[in-house]
């Protein structure tokens, strides 16, 4: 078993930073999961920049130890074996390009049936991730954290793939079951009145950022579960789901979010899905803050995926 190298006996400056200090296998073969960067930004209809998420990421990412105790003391990696693949092959400013490299390289994971823990990239590369699993895997649900819908239809005269359109893109193309599906965190102003509704009329229910937390942030696992049941799961964690002051790093900030401490509850709340894939997107180090906050709660966000693909495995 390659276990990620220990930080009481390495300090964690020293070497290669791949995500968690993991080993950086060749191939796929033999892992359960492969963390693997997709280094695209040509979907922003803003800031650019989140090309350097991943590394941006896994650069913070030293700081995580392998047991969870959120989570009964679990380690993941006696549980799972990962590794860290490096990154999808990406053609910057080539956006259709970029996603059928992005797809063949998460292909190549899913066919093997490692389960891909993606590092974004804008949120233009779901499109690519769901190609590869939907299509393995039949229609997927999907739950999505985001304080934006992302089912616009076009951008800009006519752009169909782009950060704002892939959970349209993905239930027209028959990858994502909308009836099983569920967006979190959306808030702020509208391009349209319709922003929303047309996520509601594609058949996703949808929960603002205002709902959450009238409902409680300790509701939202049991909600998720419901929606989803025992369906094969994609988990899209897009980082402006958080305040900006907690996460400046983002492309298309918005503000009055969650903090980093009901970020991490309310994704510790998602236990018991059947997760096949999933991904922390829309890191952009070069608006990130002192600190790299942003970063270091991205790097966060994906040891804690790790641990419900684990504790899944585990059968707890
Ligand atoms: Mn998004
Ligand atoms: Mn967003």
């Amino acid at each position: 078993m390659a276990l990620p190298t220990d930080a009481l006996e390495v300090p964690r400056f020293c070497g290669v930073p791949t995500f968690m200090r993991l080993p950086q296998p060749e191939a796929p073969d033999g892992l359960d999961v492969g963390i693997i960067g997709l280094p695209s930004d040509n979907g922003a209809p803003y800031r650019t920049g989140a090309r350097f998420g991943p590394n941006a990421v896994r650069a913070m990412s030293v700081m995580l130890r392998p047991v969870n105790p959120y989570h009964g003391d679990i380690n993941v990696f006696e549980t799972l074996k990962v590794g860290d693949l490096g990154d999808a092959p990406v053609v910057p400013g080539y956006m259709l390009e970029s996603l059928e490299s992005m797809e063949a390289a998460l292909a190549g994971l899913a066919d093997r049936g490692v389960v891909p823990v993606a590092i974004g990239g804008d949120h233009g590369v779901a499109i690519a991730e769901l190609r590869a699993l939907g299509r393995r895997h039949g229609p997927l649900a999907l739950v999505q954290f985001d304080s934006h819908t992302d089912t616009w239809d076009r951008y800009f005269g006519g752009m169909r793939h782009s950060a704002g359109t892939p959970f349209r893109r993905a239930v027209e193309e028959g990858l994502v079951a909308p009836e099983r599906s569920i967006q979190i965190g959306m808030r702020g102003s509208l391009f349209r009145k319709t922003d929303l509704s047309q996520s509601l009329d594609m058949g996703y229910e949808v929960v603002t950022t205002d709902e959450l937390f009238e409902a409680g942030l300790e509701t939202v696992g049991e909600r998720v579960r419901r929606r989803v049941g025992a369906h094969p799961v994609f988990l899209s964690f897009d980082m402006d789901f958080v305040d900006p002051a907690s996460a400046p790093g983002v492309g298309t900030p918005e503000a009055g979010g969650p903090n980093q401490r009901e970020t991490l509850k309310i994704v510790r709340s998602l236990t018991g899905l059947d997760i096949v894939g999933c991904d922390v997107v829309e890191t952009n180090p070069l608006f990130d803050g002192p600190g790299q906050v942003t970063a270091l709660l991205a790097a966060t966000v994906l040891a804690e995926m790790l641990t419900l693909i684990a504790l899944a495995r585990a059968g707890r």
